[in-house]
């Protein structure tokens, strides 16, 4: 047994200091990022947040709505083949480097994911997903996809340290998905006692595979815009959001009135909602590691999208940035013990 000592932090453990600017407006900054990927050598231009693969916020309507704000979705992975085909037919060919196709690791998975990508030589992106990035059979699948698409941009994770992301980089991902147990609906620490404050593992991965020209993507724990911005400036190149995202129109799942008011379901990917979806019940050698619950019913996605990008963009200014792209070099994070006002919060 060993015992680190230096404190690792999350989202709650930090604010971003102001700095000296000569912005005078938040319009003056750029969101856009352009990115080269390692191993697939393709160039990418857009806004760098993800929707997660999750069945209530990855959906084809959110990729729409994403893309026409230059952002990204990871589809999630339950849709048939034939779903992808019509989605395929019905969207503008341009919106496509702004879709991510998501897998598993199972045979079946691996047959369906090249089905999917013969349908259209547009996809650029796939997600390989699991909840325990550190596993041996996850990595020799990734060398699998690597070998067979050499040049689909391969997004690999999830994991939280610099040693592991390097080992996925070196392995044919181009881009690693960094976070194990900060998401909203995520019970992974309460059930295993495993994970790594979002913060820290955000810096360490991006200091590793920035050394190796790879690219990261932080992954669940952003609360509000802020955090988004922290992420930012932690070093991720791109930032995928769950809860944040959940409860609009494009969100899957029906309303539910309750009381007068309305909701949509949320739930984790390892809840046992989503597991007694698709697999018939969580099966009884594992736990669910996920929770449900109702989200407020939140409209249209493209006035939350508006939002995060205005939060982001002013704390771009309050640090001198005039893009996205400094943010993280003028990022000096404080240590602190509060965050904000909750004397008006129900
Ligand atoms: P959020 O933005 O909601 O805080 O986090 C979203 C992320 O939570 C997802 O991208 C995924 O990595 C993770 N996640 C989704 N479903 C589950 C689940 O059932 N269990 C765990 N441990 N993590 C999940």
């Amino acid at each position: 047994m060993h015992v680190e000592n230096e404190i690792k932090l999350g989202f709650k453990d930090v604010m971003i200091r102001p700095k000296r600017s000569t912005l005078k407006s938040r319009s003056q900054v750029s969101l856009e990022r352009t990115y080269t990927f390692r191993n697939s050598k393709r160039t990418w231009t857009g806004v760098p947040i993800i929707a997660a693969n999750m069945d209530t916020v990855g959906t084809f309507e959110a990729a729409q709505v994403m893309a026409e704000y230059k952002m990204l979705t990871a589809v999630h992975k339950h849709y048939s083949v034939e779903q992808w085909q019509s989605f395929l037919n019905d969207i503008d060919k341009s919106l496509l480097p702004h879709v991510m196709v998501s897998t598993g690791t199972s045979e079946a998975d691996y047959e369906k994911l090249k089905q999917i990508l013969r349908l259209d030589v547009g996809l650029e992106f796939v997600c390989i997903d699991v909840a325990n990035g550190y596993s041996e059979h996850f990595v020799e699948f990734l060398r699998r996809v690597r070998a067979e698409f050499q040049q689909i941009t391969i997004v690999a994770g999830n994991v939280v340290t610099g040693e592991m992301a390097e080992e996925l980089l070196l392995s044919g991902a181009d881009i690693v998905k960094v976070g194990i147990g900060p998401g909203s609906v995520c019970t992974t620490r309460v059930k295993t006692g495993v994970g790594y404050p979002q913060v820290s593992a955000t810096i360490e991965c991006a200091d590793a595979a920035h050394g190796l020209n790879g690219h990261v993507i932080s992954d669940g724990g952003c609360s509000c815009p802020g955090d988004v911005s922290k992420a930012f400036g932690a070093g991720a190149d791109f930032v995928m959001l769950g809860g944040m995202l959940a409860g609009h129109d494009e969100s899957g799942g029906e309303l539910i009135e309750e009381g007068g008011k309305q909701f949509k379901l949320f739930y984790g990917m390892s809840s046992d909602t989503a597991m007694g979806k698709y697999h018939g019940g969580v099966a009884n050698y594992r736990a669910s590691e996920g929770k449900t619950v109702k989200v407020p019913y939140r409209g249209a996605l493209a006035t939350t999208l508006m939002d995060i990008q205005g939060g982001v963009r002013s704390t771009c200014t309050y640090v001198g940035a005039a893009a996205l792209k400094e943010l993280s070099k003028r990022t000096t994070f404080i240590r602190v013990q509060e965050q904000e006002n909750r004397v008006f919060s129900s």
